[in-house]
């Protein structure tokens, strides 16, 4: 072994040495001298192995600072970092759905960082129901007798059909024994709820009489589920909800919705009216006559992530008494940032939400926009081009429903690598990849991260020169 040991190797710095570097300082500061002496003594050891083994002399020390400093860098950062959605996907899943309205954040900061009221009622000094306010001004919102917050709208299927319907029979369509992607699928959901799935119709067609055939003393209810992520057409058919409610009062059964998407309000009109009629709203459920309806908050609603159950006052109830319930029950944060959010929907103004106002954006608002970005581009500019582009709600929202948008577009021959050095740069922007394009798309890029949208793109495109 000593025989191979190249002279030089007695060159390798001491990790004192390397950490008294200046390049280092910064990153001493913000990640500590305990986690950088951990990746320096790592980084000396591999390069005594390469020099061990190629009999190459050691590289110098400037070299292994270097290497220390991005190491260190990279390991630093955290896996939950801020993001510009170039994607022109509106909601996201892979990218945390809908931002929350500034009021929100500041409920929470506000909040969350001391004791709170979460279950005292300050007036008689007695205990109360977490979220009572909250979950009395959404069923409010929504015109539902009761509503229930739960983490997730997965969680508020899961807590109807085990509640209402265990032991016994819940009917589906089998067009809507649907999957909706992280591994929440009906049948499934409907196993662990400790329902039996009942399936009627076909996939293309269901009619009210398939349902009112399959209906008997073992019944429950009846799922109706919302094709939120895909679009069926040709050949199809299936009972108006109106339609069901009726058979299912008629014959003594639930009529439970899984809506998903959690419109309370009408969309904007760059969403074309086609794909509007295809969304129904938490009110037109209601209204429709399905006993509770089950929507995510941080989908078309704008808001964090909770589900909620909304509807008839006795079963609401009855499901908040649920033991299951308590396993599901949201979190102080989540009440802090749904309660401004209430305000704003009771104050109609809608544009304070983020997920309304990037849908809301007009065609000359994303061109000035895009113009001013590019101005700022300076020396990068000739390689950017502003194109027409189509972004989507997504989120498993309305599929394949498109809103005209526009976009900052790169032409290169390496169009993946130009979008690696867009996600790994600071911040990280991730856009997407057509053709020999890289289309950074507007409309979901929020307005005051247009700045610095033009310093991650001047940055990426200069190092690609
Ligand atoms: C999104 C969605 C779900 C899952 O909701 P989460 O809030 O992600 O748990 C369930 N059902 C439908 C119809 C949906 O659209």
């Amino acid at each position: 072994m000593t025989s191979k040991l190249h002279p030089a190797l007695s060159r390798l710095p001491k990790v004192d040495r390397v950490l008294a570097a200046p390049e280092l300082a910064p990153v001493v500061a913000r990640l500590g001298v305990r986690a950088l002496t951990l990746v320096t003594r790592e980084v000396l050891a591999e390069a005594r192995e390469r020099s061990l083994e190629s009999g190459a002399p050691p590289p110098d020390p400037g070299l292994i600072v270097e290497e220390v400093r991005v190491r260190a860098l990279e390991r630093g950062q955290s896996p939950l970092q801020v993001v510009i959605n170039a994607t022109g996907v509106l909601l996201h899943t892979n990218l945390g759905r809908a931002p929350l309205p500034r009021e929100s954040l500041l409920r929470i900061a506000e909040v969350a960082g001391r004791y709170s009221s979460l279950e005292l009622d300050v007036e008689l000094g007695v205990r109360t129901r977490r979220g009572v306010g909250v979950e009395a001004r959404l069923a409010a919102l929504v015109g539902a007798e009761d509503a229930l917050l739960v983490n997730n709208n997965a969680a508020a299927v899961l807590l109807a059909l085990s509640g209402l319907c265990a032991g016994r029979d819940v009917l589906v369509s089998r067009g809507e024994l649907l999957e909706i992607g992280g591994g929440f699928r009906i049948p499934d959901v409907l196993a662990r709820s400790g329902a039996r799935l009942v399936e009627v119709g076909t996939t293309n067609r269901t009619r009210a009489d398939d349902y009112a055939r399959a209906m008997d003393e073992r019944t429950a209810g009846v799922l109706r589920v919302h094709p939120s992520n895909f679009k069926m057409t040709g050949f199809t058919e299936r009972p108006s909800l109106a339609d069901l409610a009726a058979l299912a009062r008629a014959r003594g059964v639930w009529l439970l919705k899984d809506l998903g998407g959690g419109l309370v309000v009408p969309l904007p009109d760059s969403v074309d009216a086609r794909d509007q009629a295809r969304e129904p709203s938490v009110q037109a459920c209601l209204t429709g006559g399905a006993d509770v309806v089950c929507f995510s908050l941080d989908k078309l609603f704008g808001g964090p992530q909770a589900g909620a159950l909304v509807g008839q006052g006795v079963l609401v109830q009855r499901l908040r008494e649920d033991p299951l319930a308590r396993a599901l029950r949201v979190d102080k944060v989540t009440l802090a940032a749904l309660e401004p959010l209430l305000d704003v929907y009771e104050r109609g103004e809608l544009s304070a939400i983020p997920l309304h106002r990037m849908l809301a954006a007009t065609p000359a608002e994303l061109l000035a926009r895009a113009e001013r970005c590019l101005a700022q581009l300076g020396a990068a500019a000739p390689a950017v081009a502003i194109t027409p582009s189509v972004a989507a709600i997504g989120g498993g929202t309305l599929a394949d429903a498109t809103v005209a948008s526009l976009a900052l577009t790169i032409v290169t021959s390496a169009p993946n690598a130009l979008a690696k050095r867009l996600r790994r740069g600071a911040p990280a922007v991730v856009g997407r990849v057509e053709a020999d394009q890289v289309v950074l798309d507007l409309r979901t890029v929020l307005e005051d991260e247009d700045a610095l949208l033009v310093q991650a793109l001047r940055g990426a495109l200069v190092t690609a020169t």
